[in-house]
This record gives structure tokens, sequence and C-alpha cells, in this order.
């Protein structure tokens, strides 16, 4: 097999200057501010930090007391109510802008067209499209919500009529870049652990000492695991061919930069295999976040070895 060159990746996203945290029935979601500017940035050129502050936020959630409880759905529910979660939520999303979950889950996008198809959101879950469109867009006080979204309603979200203006730009003709766009603390804190647990899975199996049997099944896990919608073309930039990916969610594209993190040879972002934090590793070769994760393991495995004498 000959070992590629490294391949220079190219994406746009778009993110606000400020977000805030906004309840609304029940639910605490983040939206752009009021006088938030957007811009565009390149989550490649950021791609170990933005994995690393995602698998951060999942980590946390599944080692929380409320998880241990049990149901995933209810948990994170009760942790999106919980300062430490919004905060760190929030801390994510004015770093990086939201998931555009709107795009990523729906598996037909045939309900933009006509409200009485419903949205199909996996193999058991399938909602009006009222009720879908409701859930991103509630901050839009001129949509008249008896009805669902209509094509100049998706435009005027878009910013493309003259109230809704959104200044220049790329990519913020699309609706999920909305100022009325907002997506719930508990689906960002859903979407973190479910990265986490990938990269957990992916960890576990390339851990030395598992079972055969065991590590088959962490095999079908890794390989039952499918990218959505990852949109693949040609980009040309001063002359040169690039491989470009238009990304309709930020979701896709952490999904990506994850494949690519474990794939490439040099995976840089790492779960330390004393404490579990995640963290970018300096040295390749590094398997612990500290010094001091280093040493503790250092110990253990001497008592161990010393009990396997003693036995
Ligand atoms: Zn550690």
């Amino acid at each position: 097999m000959i070992k590629e060159e490294r391949i220079e990746f190219t994406a746009k996203w778009c993110k606000y200057s400020k977000y805030i945290i906004e309840k609304n029935n029940d639910k605490y979601y983040i939206l752009p501010d009021k006088n938030a500017k957007p811009s565009t940035y390149d989550p490649f050129e950021v791609r170990n930090q933005i994995l690393k502050d995602l698998l951060v936020i999942g980590k946390e959630s599944v080692g929380n007391e409320i998880f241990k409880l049990g149901n995933k759905e209810l948990s994170t529910e009760a942790q999106s109510k919980m300062e430490k979660f919004q905060k760190l939520v929030l801390e994510f999303v004015n770093n990086y802008g939201l998931l555009g979950t709107f795009r990523y889950l729906p598996e037909n996008y045939d309900f933009m067209d006509n409200a009485d198809i419903p949205v199909v959101l996996g193999y058991n879950k399938v909602m009006t499209a009222k009720e879908f469109e409701k859930s991103y867009f509630w901050a839009d006080t001129k949509m008249d919500w008896s009805k669902t979204m209509k094509a100049n309603d998706y435009q005027r979200n878009a910013g493309l009529d003259d109230y809704f203006k959104q200044t220049e730009g790329d990519r913020l003709d699309d609706i999920i870049f909305s100022k009325n766009y907002a997506e719930t603390i508990s689906e960002i804190i859903d979407f973190a652990i479910s990265i986490y647990n990938r990269k957990l899975v992916i960890c576990a199996y390339l851990y030395d000492d598992v079972p055969d049997d065991i590590k088959e099944v962490y095999e079908s896990s890794i390989t039952s695991d499918t990218l959505k919608k990852t949109n693949i073309s040609y980009g040309i930039e001063n002359g040169q061919i690039k491989f470009k990916w238009n990304f309709m969610s930020l979701c896709a594209i952490l999904e990506t930069i994850l494949l690519l993190n474990e794939t490439s040879g040099r995976t840089e972002v790492k779960l330390c295999k004393h404490c579990g934090k995640p963290f970018i590793a300096e040295n390749i070769k590094a398997e612990y976040d500290t010094i001091q994760c280093r040493n503790r393991e250092n110990i253990n495995k001497s008592r161990k070895k010393k009990n396997n004498y003693i036995e």
C-alpha cells in the first residue's frame, strides 16, 4: 500500500460573534445574539481542538451522576438544565457555531417543499414538518405557527429578504445560519456523547489485552458506523486542485474529523490511558495527558506485577 501524502482538506462553517441561552417550552436553546455578527472559518484548521472540546462535553456528560442513573434521553435533558453543562455547551458554540442538526438529522428533505410529508429522523422516529421546523425556528416571531414554513419563510429565514438581510460571507444564505435558528443544549450534549462513545470504542478496540470475542464486538460496532451525507467535490483555489467537502452540518464535519484522527496513522486527539480525559498529544506516542497520570499508571503496573509474584 502506498502511504499517502497528507491531504489538505477544506470546509467552511459559519458562526456568530455571540450566542445566548433562551428557555422556551421548558427547554434550553442556544441561538445567536440579536446584535451578533456572522463570520466563516475552516473547522479543519482547528480540527484537534474542536474534536477535543466536543469529547470533553461527551466525557463530562457520561461521567455525570445523572447519566449513571439510566435513561439517556432523560439524563441529557436534565443536564441541559444544569449550569455546568450550559456553560460548557455555550462555550463550545461560541467557539465553533451551532451543529446544523436541522440539516443533519432528517433522512429526507422533501418536507421543505411539501408540508404534508413527514420528517424521517431514523427508522423509528418520524415527525410532522411543523413540529420539526418549530423546534428549530420558534424564534421567528414573524412566522404563523399554525402552519408549516413555506418557501418564502425559508427565504426570509435564510436572510434573502430585506428585513432579515444578513451580512456578507460564504454560506450565510443557508437557513441553518439564520439568526432565528436555535438548537437545544440537550441535542448538542447528545451528539457529543455519540462521538465520545465512538472514540471510546475505538480506544478499547486498540487496547492491548482485549479478549478476542470482545474485540469482535468492538469491531462490528466500529465498522457499522457510516458517515452521513458527506458531499465531496473538487475545489480550486489559486489554480490548485483541492479536496473540497461541502458539509451541510458541523455534525458531519466532526464525524469526519474523528474518522481522520483515527485512520491517518497519526492519532493526535486521544483519551488518557489512566484518567480517560481527552487531550491533544504533542508527541504522537504519548498515552497519558499528564506526567502524574503516567506515574500513577506505572505504580499500578508494578503493584500488579508484585501481586502476581506473590500469588
Ligand atoms: Zn490522565
